[in-house]
């Protein structure tokens, strides 16, 4: 059983990369660890952001790590809320508020396409990786589902009519952004 510690403490995407890896894994969170400081992100890209974590788990606790940074990005509001998805609406990161604001300022765009980005960064020692994920897809004119999290009830997959928050983790977790980057971390293992 190979551990691994994983700089986060969302549930959802801990659970989702453990499912993801398999056995033969065991993932760790930051408060496994005793990390229990929040890790400002304060980089101004998902790749800058995914280092700073993974970075400062091995410098401050010594171990071994892997994170990851997630975006929306969505091609009609030019690429946002990307670097700012967990805050679009403010620093509460409020899910719901984040949806209605991206549904706002989507009215009238005939374009709806969007993507999902995952960057992991890895850090060995001084080896540094990094790895990306990505899930095209669209913006539904209204957040349908419950299952996942985030902003899965207002995303439409390519090749599927039906939201993340409809489909559940047994298509996510083979077609998502988190998906793809997690299997080309695992090759990497
Ligand atoms: P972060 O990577 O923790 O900074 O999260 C970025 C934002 O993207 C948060 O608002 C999450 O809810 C959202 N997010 C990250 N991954 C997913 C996903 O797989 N589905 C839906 N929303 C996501």
């Amino acid at each position: 059983m190979q551990t691994l510690v994983f700089a986060t403490n969302n549930a959802h995407k801990a659970r989702e990369i453990e499912q993801i890896l398999g056995q033969g894994y065991s993932v760790k969170t930051l408060r496994d660890i005793g990390c229990v400081e929040e890790i400002e992100e304060t980089e101004s890209t998902l790749e800058g952001n995914a280092l700073l974590k993974a970075r400062y788990v091995r410098d401050h606790f010594g171990y071994d790590c892997f994170s990851e940074d997630t975006g929306l990005e969505v091609t009609a509001l030019a690429g946002d809320p990307g670097v700012r998805t967990a805050r679009y609406a403010g620093d509460s990161r409020d899910e719901v508020a984040n949806m209605n604001l991206l549904l706002g300022n989507m009215e009238g765009q005939s374009d709806r396409s969007a993507r999902f980005r995952t960057v992991i960064a890895l850090v060995r020692g001084n080896e540094e990786v990094l790895i990306e994920g990505i899930c095209n897809g669209r913006i539904a004119d209204s957040p349908n589902g419950n299952k996942g999290f985030g902003y899965d009830p207002l995303f439409i997959p390519d090749g599927y009519d039906l939201t993340f928050g409809e489909l559940g983790d047994e298509v996510k977790n083979i077609i998502s952004h988190r998906a793809r980057a997690t299997q080309k971390l695992k090759e990497l293992l």
